[in-house]
């Protein structure tokens, strides 16, 4: 007993994710790419999923084992139900474990709401909230199992305070925040925490397409002026994850100031 208390002890806050699988959805680029290095660099082995950038995906993996870690690409669409449980079934039969989970696949099909299609609305809600329901309830067995299960699922401002031209995406964040709620009312018991990471406006690809002077006036608004860094979004479902043992249910706002 003793020595199991000196040997937790002893290793690294740096590496506290040593032995545990994490699979990061969506972590081929941007805030899951991110995710996925940061805790590689925490001691996980990380399960990289994307749904069509294998070529990104890989150099995610590539980068990873560069620096002494393990990990692997898992591409599946995550909307699709069959997909994402294939997914858990896939990461599962690799690492016969999953100690980490995080939805973090994310769309945007914007358009006012008196131009939103049923496909712009559909694609939002199954690749944002859907999917996290369904590699959620795949993978619950194999945290219960072992009486230790992190979640953190990638919200977004947009779903505490909402954006024109956004029904569809902030339905889809708020529903994952309610979602995550009852995920931590369920599963306290087993030692599973679920938590949101609610970030504001991150620079990825996601905000990329969006034209200067519109990006000026974003900036405007935020209190701090400047987009998160995927960085600084990843830092803070790590600390979740690493250091958040007796936090769950909660949202942590990594948005420079732009919801309160
Ligand atoms: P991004 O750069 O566009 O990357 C999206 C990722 O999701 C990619 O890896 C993509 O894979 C993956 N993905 C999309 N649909 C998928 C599906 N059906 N199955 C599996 N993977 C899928 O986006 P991001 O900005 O990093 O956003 C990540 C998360 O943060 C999203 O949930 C987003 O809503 C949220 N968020 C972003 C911002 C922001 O300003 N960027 C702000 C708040 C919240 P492929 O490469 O294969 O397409």
């Amino acid at each position: 007993m003793a020595t199991a208390i000196l040997s937790e002890v002893m290793v690294p806050a740096s590496k506290s994710l040593a032995g545990k699988v994490a699979l990061i959805t969506g972590a081929s680029r941007g805030i899951g790419r991110a995710i996925a290095l940061e805790l590689a660099n925490r001691g996980a082995t990380v399960a990289v999923n994307c749904r069509t950038s294998v070529i990104r995906a890989g150099e995610v993996r590539d980068e990873i084992v560069h620096f002494g870690g393990a990990s692997e690409v898992f591409l599946s669409d995550v909307s699709d139900r069959f997909g994402a449980r294939n997914l858990i079934q896939e990461v599962f039969g690799v690492y016969e474990r999953i100690d980490v989970l995080v939805n973090n696949a994310g769309i945007t099909r914007d358009r006012s709401i008196r131009k939103m299609t049923d496909g712009d609305w559909l694609d939002v809600i199954d690749t944002n909230l859907n999917s996290a329901f369904y590699c959620t309830s795949a993978a619950l067995p194999f945290m219960i199992e072992r009486s230790f299960g992190r979640i953190v699922n990638v919200a977004s401002f947009v779903g505490q305070a909402g954006n024109f031209g956004q029904a569809n995406y902030a339905a889809s964040k708020g529903g994952l925040i309610a979602f995550t709620k009852v995920l931590a009312l369920e599963l306290a018991k087993y030692n599973i925490t679920a938590n949101v990471i609610a970030p504001g406006f991150t620079a990825t690809d996601m905000t990329d397409h969006i034209p200067p002077d519109v990006m000026e006036q974003i900036k405007q608004r935020i209190p701090m002026h400047r987009l998160a860094t995927p960085e600084e979004i990843a830092k803070a479902a790590a600390f979740l994850i690493c250091d958040g043992d007796y936090i769950t249910g909660q949202q942590i706002n990594v948005n420079g100031g732009i919801y309160m």
